[in-house]
């Protein structure tokens, strides 16, 4: 007979052993059945426990996926850009559109920043296009944060944003772009254990009484266009 398998133990006394291995040699059969029917009880109840959390976690992640959706479905709403957090292309639209009419109404002016990430391709291709989203993402939130509670900031586009600077004459926006630039190119953004240096072109474009929506912006970009022009990480005024 196996040495190892238990034997009845002699006497029916104490166990009196030094380790684990002797006390199993001294369990009889019986016992030693009951030990492991009770071991096997107790994985079952651990495995149906286990098998509830796994049903609560599963529970929880459709619960976040539904919550996730409704926040989408909310931040749409209220014409919030999901990526970056700050209004998106209709609701920036629609405050040009208010300020267009209040300009026009009030007699007083403002100005119009139109701006572009320079070469932001290439921080797709060398960082991945989540690192670039966490970066519009983080330009965002640096921009938002260095602007006026009277000024507009919004998503036109991909990586393009327009600022409305209410009451600022060509002068006062030139200034205030100058600020936002010089802003995001002195601190690469840290996007998990990346750097990711940037710079902004900035078009300038101060209202005029004839101007749309669309006039304004346009001369906007054609500005910012020539701020690639002339090398990119600059402010360049329309001249009109
Ligand atoms: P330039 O200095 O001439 O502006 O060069 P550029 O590389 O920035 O050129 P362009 O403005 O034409 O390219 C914009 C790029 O921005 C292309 C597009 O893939 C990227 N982009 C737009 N939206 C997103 C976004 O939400 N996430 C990421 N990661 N990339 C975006
Ligand atoms: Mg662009
Ligand atoms: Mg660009």
């Amino acid at each position: 007979m196996d040495s190892t398998f238990p034997r009845p133990q002699e006497g029916g006394g104490a166990m009196g052993c030094e380790n684990d291995f002797d006390q199993l040699r001294d369990l009889t059969a019986r016992q030693l059945w009951m030990a492991l029917a009770a071991a096997y009880q107790a994985l079952a109840a651990d495995e149906a426990q286990i098998r509830g959390f796994g049903a609560v976690v599963v529970e929880a992640d459709a619960r976040i996926e539904e919550l996730e959706s409704e926040v989408k479905r909310l931040r749409r709403l209220l014409g919030i850009d999901f990526l970056t957090g700050v209004p998106n292309h209709y609701h920036i639209m629609g405050l040009l559109e208010r300020e267009i009419d209040r300009s026009r109404r009030s007699g007083s002016t403002f100005s119009l920043l139109f701006l572009d990430i320079d070469r932001f391709k290439n921080v797709n291709s060398n960082y991945g296009h989540e690192v670039g989203s966490a970066v519009l993402h983080e330009l965002a939130k640096r921009l938002e944060a260095a602007l006026r509670l009277s000024d507009a900031l919004g998503r036109y586009g991909g990586e393009e944003f327009i600022f409305i600077l209410p009451n600022a004459p060509r002068k006062g926006a030139e200034i205030a772009a100058e600020r936002l630039r010089k802003l995001v190119a002195a601190e690469p953004f840290k996007i998990g254990d990346k750097s990711v240096a940037v710079t902004v072109s900035i078009g300038v474009a101060e209202f005029r009484r004839t101007d749309t929506a669309s006039s304004l912006i346009e001369a906007a970009d054609m500005a910012m266009l020539q701020a690639k022009d002339l090398g990119r990480n600059r402010v360049v005024s329309a001249e009109r």
